[in-house]
């Protein structure tokens, strides 16, 4: 499967020179299942996600590997918060003939059917027009943890602690290579954990085992914690320990902090040194193919375009 990141930062979008290199847009990964080599060419566009991962301002991105063609597919959403869903209306692809998006979110519970529950964001006088209503083949459904068929994908969900809402980490495997996908976590909700970042719970350790990328939120570092961890999100050491003691083959450091320049960022990966796994942090327009077949950085940057939309030559 491929990989790709349109935005991973976390918060809130940003905007600024130092922010260039990783990137300026809310969470969403997509993932695709036919190889891809440089995505602005026809080959490509036939390779353009059909799942995708929450739908921060980096839904937009989309446009630029469907090639005008009616995206067609399913989003899973973490959870409601704004940087996971305010890129919804806005990929004009979404709304062209032939359009099909189905949106998955964690059941809302007492709180009403997932579709009104969104709708308190969507809708007037917050926003002009109900999420359901952006197209005629839009669909909220509210999900429960637990394993479905998503195009062609295997998709697991787990409950996962992040404070404001009910949130999911989720586990994508195409029977070959699979991810793991927890952008907003809380580990310290559940206890200090072995180093003090918080617990290597079971959920976690479920969507982490044996994986070939975790994709993780890395908002923080452990120095910044206790400061910081009223966030309700997770440090880049945790992410480290995470990985090793589920056994994943690569962790991305995702969700970063949207003060973060690109050159602290590039710190953070630096300190944290040779800890076991491969770490990288995950960048605006990264494409990665799985199963990794080496150094994640190396396959990282292969296939990667400097920014979203910009073809490659194949290396
Ligand atoms: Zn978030
Ligand atoms: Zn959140």
């Amino acid at each position: 499967m491929n990989v790709f990141f349109f935005g991973c930062r976390g918060s809130t979008p940003v905007s600024g020179d130092e922010y260039r290199r990783y990137g300026t847009a809310t969470s969403c990964i997509g993932i695709g299942t036919v190889a891809a080599a440089g995505y602005a060419d026809a080959a490509a566009r036939k390779a353009a996600p059909r799942l995708v991962l929450d739908a921060g301002t980096g839904f937009i991105n989309l446009e630029r590997v469907l090639g005008g063609e009616p995206f067609r597919g399913s989003v899973c959403i973490t959870h409601l918060h704004w940087d996971h869903t305010h890129g919804l209306p806005f990929l004009r692809e979404a709304c062209l003939q032939g359009h099909r998006v189905d949106i998955y979110v964690p059941g809302q519970g007492s709180l009403g059917d997932a579709e009104t529950v969104m709708n308190r964001a969507f809708s007037p006088p917050h926003f002009p027009v109900p999420i359901g209503t952006l197209g005629e083949s839009w669909s909220v459904s509210g999900i429960e943890p637990g394993t479905r068929e998503l195009e062609g994908l295997s998709i697991r969900a787990e409950e996962i602690p992040h404070k404001g809402g009910r949130t999911f980490g989720y586990r994508v495997s195409d029977g070959t290579s699979s991810l793991a996908y927890l952008p907003d976590h809380e580990p310290c909700a559940l206890g200090a954990g072995p180093e003090g970042l918080g617990e290597y719970h079971p959920a976690a350790l479920a969507l982490a085992t044996g994986v070939d990328l975790l994709v993780h939120d890395a908002q923080h570092t452990a120095a910044e914690l206790h400061a910081l961890g009223f966030m309700s999100h997770s440090a880049a050491e945790y992410v480290v320990g995470l990985g090793v003691a589920a056994g994943a083959k690569a962790v991305a450091l995702f969700h970063h902090d949207p003060h973060r320049t690109d050159a602290q960022i590039d710190e953070i990966v630096a300190q944290l040194g040779d800890p076991g796994v491969q770490v990288i942090a995950a960048r605006e327009g990264m494409v990665i193919s799985l199963p990794l077949v080496g150094d994640a950085r190396a396959d990282a940057s292969a296939v990667v375009p400097a920014r979203i939309g910009r073809a490659v030559p194949p290396p």
